[in-house]
C-alpha cells in the first residue's frame, strides 16, 4: 500500500537524489543507492588519533571523537547537509543520524550513556521548527539503543557578533553560551556523546563538552555527521 501511495505521489511530484539529481523509486528513499554507495565515509571510527579528536587535543579531554564524512570543498555531497539545516528536510537528519549510529554501535563510543545534541540559537529553532542535531540524534540513539537527552543543554540568546570575533575572543564568548537544564545538576558519572551536524574549528562542541563537564564525573564522546 506505502508502496503504491508512494509510486501514485511520485507520479505527480517525483523526488530526486539531492546528489546526482536521479529520480528516487523506493517508498522513504533519501539518496538514491549509487551515491549512497559512494559516500566520503572517513572510516575512522576505531582510530583514537584521528583528525576530529585531534582536533580537542590541548584544548579539552575528551574519550573519543568522530565524523562519519569528509567533505572536500564544493563536494557534491554538500546538498545534503543544506537540505537539512535550510531546506526543512527533516528525514534526511534522521536517515543520516541512523547511518552515522551504524558506524558507532560497535565502536567504544557506543558505550556512551546519553546522546546529547548540540542545542541551536533559540531564535534559529523558532523560525526553522527543528533543531537538525536533534534529528541526528534521534537516528543515532533509535540505532545504539543509548537514550536520548535533548534538553540537557539548553543555548542562551545573546551570541551574536560571533562571526566577526577572532579565535580567541570567539572562545571566550563560546564559555558562557550554554547552560545545564535544572533536572541535570543532580547527575553525575555519566559519558555523554555529543551530536552535530558539522565540526569545524569545534569550539562550539568544545563549549558544550566544557559545560557537560562541570557535572561530577560526565566523561565526553563526540560524533558529528561532517568534518569540513
Ligand atoms: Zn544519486
Amino acid at each position: 500500500m506505502r508502496r503504491w501511495v508512494h509510486d501514485i505521489t511520485g507520479f505527480f511530484f517525483p523526488l530526486y537524489c539531492p546528489v546526482c539529481g536521479n529520480v528516487l523509486h523506493l517508498p522513504g528513499e533519501v539518496i538514491c543507492l549509487s551515491c549512497e554507495q559512494k559516500m566520503p565515509f572517513t572510516h575512522y571510527i576505531n582510530d583514537p588519533e584521528n583528525p576530529v579528536a585531534q582536533l580537542f587535543w590541548g584544548r579539552i579531554e575528551m574519550e573519543g571523537a568522530f565524523s562519519l564524512l569528509r567533505f572536500e570543498k564544493g563536494s557534491k555531497y554538500q546538498p545534503l547537509l543544506h537540505l537539512l539545516k535550510y531546506k526543512g528536510h527533516r528525514k534526511m537528519g534522521v536517515f543520516l543520524g541512523r547511518m552515522l549510529g551504524h558506524a558507532l554501535k560497535n565502536s567504544v563510543l557506543s558505550q556512551a550513556d546519553l546522546v546529547v545534541p548540540v542545542p541551536l540559537h533559540p531564535k534559529k529553532e523558532r523560525i526553522r521548527g527543528y533543531n537538525q542535531s536533534s534529528l541526528i540524534a534521534q537516528g543515532v540513539a533509535e540505532i545504539t539503543g543509548i537514550p536520548l537527552h535533548e534538553r540537557i543543554l539548553f543555548r542562551r540568546e545573546n551570541t551574536a557578533s560571533q562571526t566577526r570575533r577572532n579565535r580567541y575572543e570567539r572562545w571566550e564568548n563560546m564559555e558562557d553560551v550554554f547552560g545545564l537544564c535544572r533536572e541535570a545538576e543532580g547527575y553525575s558519572d555519566l559519558t555523554f556523546l555529543l551530536i552535530d551536524d558539522v565540526v569545524t574549528t569545534g569550539s562550539t562542541l568544545e563549549a558544550c563538552a566544557t559545560t557537560l563537564k562541570r557535572l561530577p564525573g560526565a566523561g565526553i564522546y563526540v560524533a558529528t555527521l561532517a568534518c569540513a
